[in-house]
């Protein structure tokens, strides 16, 4: 495998190119001067990369009309779509999937992982299931455009490492990007799991200007906030972390952050399952408490609905700040339906102003169990441009 040194011109040329190549993925024809718009690249430049990737093949040139003016259109050629892998590295998990810009998914594939692994578990794990998904799909490995790894804690997506101590602990301070980037010999980009569900939703039919905010409420509670069809980070990925919002510094449950009052004690999907184990004296598997909620058990019930109220308040803080024209659930308490969501509803809107109560919808995510997959797998169509686009202090990388 050929591989090209980082801050060589051709890698900039290489990244130019993806960032243009992204900006056409749903195949629709836009003029040049509207591509540098949209790329943040120099029109030269733009005019440069047109022509070198018409002569090879990937791109279909004509003239046309844009906003009134005689203007050189630019498509991607039939064909030449590329393909992905989206993946999830969790607590106790791992899963990918290959798919298509288009959104098709060609395969899947998902392993267990010890729960407290090592970095090296994790990235032999990685890489043998990307390898694993991409074979099923039947890749080759230079068909594969990028892959993108989810995860369920903050990230700096500059360097692809972990940020937070208290969170995945085990992969803080790991150079978990460049590592399978080594390893797998494509671009990847290892990203915050509520972003990447944000990302997702924002590219779906129908999704308006937002902001929109997507909430992955499971072990934590992260959310992925999104203004203008782009990610709030934040410095260094924390932007979001709604789960150790101090909700109730007087509440005697402890958090794995070590504070007292955390949103995540009383409304992650954990906090249910432990208080209702608490409750009914036993131990009980998160299937168990589904089967619980699902036959209206008194008890269950309770627990949710205390648990959905608790992460409506957590919504209505966030909201104050952020607006968001959409709230967007995830995780595994959406199975619970309407049980959850009318609670998490009515705790939202005791919060927050009356015009925000009126005017924010809350949703569960259309895209159920797969939104961070799918958003994975958006950012492994998109590599590096994604990133540089919203980082245009980053200046040497925008334009050649
Ligand atoms: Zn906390």
């Amino acid at each position: 495998m050929t591989t090209t040194r980082p801050g060589s011109l051709s890698a900039l040329r290489l990244a130019n190119q993806r960032r243009l190549l992204s900006a056409l993925q749903d195949g629709r024809q836009i003029s040049q001067a509207e591509l540098a718009r949209l790329t943040g690249l120099a029109p030269a430049t733009v005019s440069g990369l047109v022509r070198d990737l018409a002569d090879e093949g990937e791109l279909v040139v004509g003239e046309g009309v844009a906003n009134g003016r005689r203007s050189r259109m630019v498509q991607r050629a039939p064909g030449r779509l590329r393909y992905g892998i989206g993946m999830y590295l969790g607590r106790a998990h791992v899963e990918a999937v290959a798919g298509t810009e288009a959104g098709d998914l060609l395969a899947e594939s998902s392993a267990e992982l010890a729960r407290g692994y090592a970095p090296d578990a994790a990235a032999e794990a990685v890489v043998a299931l990307a390898t694993e998904v991409r074979e099923r799909a039947g890749l080759t490995p230079d068909q594969v455009f990028g892959v993108a790894v989810a995860v369920p804690a903050p990230v700096d997506v500059r360097t692809g490492t972990l940020t937070e101590p208290v969170i995945l602990p085990a992969l803080v301070g790991v150079p978990l990007r460049e590592r399978l980037r080594e390893a797998l010999g494509r671009p990847v980009v290892v990203e915050n799991d509520a972003n990447l569900g944000a990302l997702a939703l924002t590219r779906r039919a129908g999704a308006g200007p937002g902001p929109l905010v997507y909430v992955k409420v499971a072990t934590g509670i992260g959310a992925g906030v999104a203004v203008d069809g782009r990610l709030v980070r934040g410095a260094a990925g924390s932007a979001g972390e709604i789960g150790h919002l101090p909700l109730d510094p007087g509440l005697t449950t402890v958090c794995r952050c070590g504070r007292r009052g955390c949103l995540e004690t009383v409304g992650s999907a954990e906090s249910v399952r432990a208080a209702l184990a608490g409750a009914l004296r036993r131990d009980l598997a998160t299937a168990d408490v589904h089967d619980l909620i699902a036959a209206g058990h008194p008890v269950a019930v309770r627990v949710l609905e205390d648990a959905g109220e608790a992460l409506g308040r957590g919504l209505g803080w966030l909201s104050m700040v952020v607006d968001p024209a959409e709230i967007v659930l995830g995780g595994p308490l959406t199975a619970a339906g309407d049980a959850w969501l009318g609670p998490v509803e009515r705790g939202f809107r005791r919060a927050v102003l009356p015009g925000v109560a009126r005017r924010t919808r809350i949703t569960l995510s259309p895209l159920g169990e797969s939104t961070e997959a799918v958003g994975a797998l958006i950012a492994s169509l998109m590599e590096n441009s994604h990133i540089a686009v919203e980082m245009r202090t980053d200046k040497q990388d925008v334009n050649a």
